[in-house]
């Protein structure tokens, strides 16, 4: 059986789109509701809600051919929210304190663009700078400056110098604050925040799509569960239904020093900090690879857990396995190439195909 072929432009400009729309976890709706939206040009899927928020699509195929498979149904899941941070303090100043949400670190923001949302409806732009930022009044000491939730501050686009002018634009605590992405595709590489975890969502989404516009589908029942909380640990917890025999989580694979990954294949993660996965699953997605060519590696992550650990600890029984695209510099200013989000594409597909 030979995969059918992966609509690339049409995967780009997907996961273009996606990046671009702000989703702290928390505040994913939009995202969620983007890819909701574009699920439902396949009349081969069923979508429903968690009441969580989180999007579920099933599959089934039994509803075209009229056959019914005895095979249980299996699961994947990839997750839409990302990094980013809330309104914790209005400062005298009328500048923002943030708390972070996930746990982006301070150092990879720094001068960063961001929308503050405040709960009015309005979006107000501004951008991240540690509070000793001014070169010309704090010299060299600007750079000894601690990076952390104390020093560093939101600086609004908007005429406000007390808390109170701030308060008046509409700006209230808990206010969603997103960080620009800054999507550029060159050559091949895909470069912005956040393609954790969207680059897997747009993996999932043409997936999808090639198996539709070739006239194939999926043996066995499917469910895609689109999670919305994976960054602060539970996303996929709830969702997946208790009768999915298998689950292939869709997330990053760790790109550095030391590591097998790289963004030129896909990896099936081993081990990761909540342990080992399934290893009867992972033979099958390795042999899956082999089978059909695609360019995988295998690894183990330092600092990972996913959302098929989430569904785990919560309780859920299945054999569980985690692949996806290598990502440079993740949780910081990542970058993909085309080669691992292909191999991703494909390996989800020979996973559903086969
Ligand atoms: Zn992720």
């Amino acid at each position: 059986m030979t995969l059918p072929i992966i609509d690339t432009n049409y995967f780009t400009a997907f996961l273009v789109d996606l990046l671009n729309i702000p989703s702290p976890t928390g505040f994913a709706e939009p995202a969620i509701a983007f890819v909701e939206k574009e699920l439902s040009k396949y009349k081969q899927l069923q979508l429903s809600r968690t009441r969580k928020g989180a999007l579920v699509a099933k599959w089934d195929p039994s509803t075209r051919s009229g056959r019914k498979s005895d095979l249980p149904p299996v699961a994947l899941t990839a997750h839409v929210d990302t990094l980013g941070a809330v309104v914790k303090e209005i400062k005298p100043n009328g500048r923002l304190k943030l708390s972070r949400i996930g746990g982006i670190q301070w150092n990879t923001v720094e001068t960063e663009g961001v929308w503050v949302f405040a709960s009015n409806g309005e979006k107000i732009r501004g951008s991240v700078l540690v509070d000793t930022a001014s070169g010309h009044v704090y010299g060299a000491a600007g750079s000894e400056t601690p990076r952390n939730d104390a020093h560093m501050e939101v600086r609004l686009d908007a005429r406000t110098t007390s808390e109170k002018e701030t308060r008046e634009l509409g700006i209230n605590i808990g206010d969603c604050v997103a960080f620009d992405p800054r999507v550029e595709v060159t050559n091949g590489f895909i470069r912005s925040r956040f393609l954790d975890d969207k680059a897997c969502v747009a993996n999932l989404v043409a997936a999808i799509k090639s198996m539709a516009d070739s006239g194939q589908g999926p043996v066995r029942s499917v469910y895609f569960l689109i999670s919305n909380y994976e960054e602060v640990g539970h996303g996929a917890a709830a969702g997946i239904p208790s009768d999915v025999a298998e689950l292939v989580t869709v997330d990053m694979a760790v790109v550095g020093d030391g590591q097998e990954s790289d963004e030129f294949h896909a990896t099936l993660c081993i081990k990761d900090s909540g342990g080992p996965y399934h290893e009867g699953l992972n033979k099958k997605m390795r042999a899956l690879a082999e089978q059909h060519n695609i360019p995988y590696k295998t690894d183990v992550y330092p600092f990972y857990g996913s959302d098929g650990e989430a569904f785990w600890r919560a309780g859920g029984d299945v054999a569980l396995s985690l692949i996806g695209p290598g990502i440079d510099a993740s949780h910081n200013y990542e970058r993909a190439h085309m080669d691992g989000l292909n191999a991703t594409t494909n390996w989800v597909m020979a996973y559903l195909l086969d």
